[in-house]
């Protein structure tokens, strides 16, 4: 169990946003301006939630109960554990820290993503009066995250702290109709399932087209990268690509594509439909490639959570457009 100076300093850790981190500490000081605090100030306000119109407001209701956030829960797939920090905890500070303290970072950050909006989205409510659509909420709290953390490892990648200069293999310009295709995976241990990301650019690195995937029941990210590579193959065929790179952050996944060793394992008879696959596309090249260069098939992966089984990009995501021309692009 963590102390409650360790919760604090947990909380200025949790891996999100800064303006989030202090959003989390106004709520944690109980701080925010809830109309049950103005009240117990003075000052002369309906008590009434203002976006359900049908309780008395406080942070408990507000985060937990309103209609609103309950179904900002349920559509994040965050209902269950939600539920189950309700029930054992007393008031919005308690459930709070025991949300900051819980041993999962990522989905503490998806948590503490989806309460900021929530706020955010009362917030409009109250002085916009325009109502918010819990589905879209929910996929504005992983936007802001994902615009952040790709908006961070820019940063890295311009300021590199304590890497050399960097190297990537097939880290060139692309001659015309040449494509690049970069491949993720990510694993959801909350639903246990696997998401997969696929991006492709043209020469001059702009957006082709995209997709996600989400294979349920998969626990293996190597695996799903693999499977990735072997989508990202199948797809370039399909599309007439048939020139270019197509590029996996998972060293385990490009490993034993090289590997010429006879192998009956899972990976190992993905790796020999890929290769079998490569035979047959002479012009087409799979290289291992730094993460920081992988953000938008990392994007797509994560995004893969949003959908039943897949999806397909026609047009980039508005998160990550304006991104394509990261040095990922080779122009
Ligand atoms: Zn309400």
């Amino acid at each position: 169990m963590h102390g409650v100076d360790g919760l604090w300093g947990r909380l200025w850790k949790t891996n999100v946003p800064p303006k989030v981190r202090s959003f989390l500490w106004r709520a944690a000081r109980n701080n925010l301006p809830s109309k049950e605090r103005l009240l117990s100030r003075g000052v002369a306000v309906g008590g009434e939630c203002e976006t359900c119109k049908s309780s008395f407001e406080n942070l408990w209701h507000t985060f937990f109960f309103c209609s609103f956030a309950e179904d900002c829960w349920r559509c994040s797939d965050l209902g269950q554990y939600i539920s189950n920090i309700t029930n054992s905890c007393d008031s919005f500070v308690e459930a709070l820290f025991c949300i900051i303290g819980g041993n999962n970072e990522e989905l503490t950050a998806r948590v503490c993503m989806v309460l900021w909006q929530i706020w955010k989205d009362r917030n409009r409510a109250i002085w916009e009066g325009v109502f918010p659509v819990p589905a879209r909420s929910v996929l504005q709290a992983a936007e802001a995250r994902i615009e952040w953390l790709l908006a961070r490892e820019k940063r890295s990648v311009q300021h590199p702290s304590s890497s050399p200069a960097v190297t990537c293999g097939g880290w060139h310009p692309l001659p015309l109709e040449y494509v690049k295709c970069n491949v993720d995976a990510t694993f959801f241990s909350d639903i246990n399932a696997v998401g997969i990301g696929i991006v492709v650019r043209s020469h001059d690195g702009n957006f082709v087209t995209g997709k996600s995937m989400k294979l349920m029941g998969l626990r293996r990210v190597d695996e799903g990268e693999l499977i990735g590579i072997k989508e990202a193959l199948s797809w370039l065929k399909f599309l007439g690509l048939s020139r270019g790179w197509v590029e996996s952050d998972c060293k385990r996944a490009c490993e034993a594509l090289c590997s010429s060793e006879r192998n009956i394992s899972e990976m190992g008879t993905l790796a020999a439909f890929c290769r079998k696959e490569l035979a047959s596309m002479p012009d087409i090249q799979v290289n291992h490639v730094r993460r920081e260069h992988n953000g938008i098939a990392h994007f797509l992966a994560k995004a893969a959570r949003d959908f039943d089984t897949h999806h397909v990009w026609n047009e980039p995501p508005l998160a990550v457009e304006g991104h394509f021309h990261l040095p990922c692009s080779c122009v």
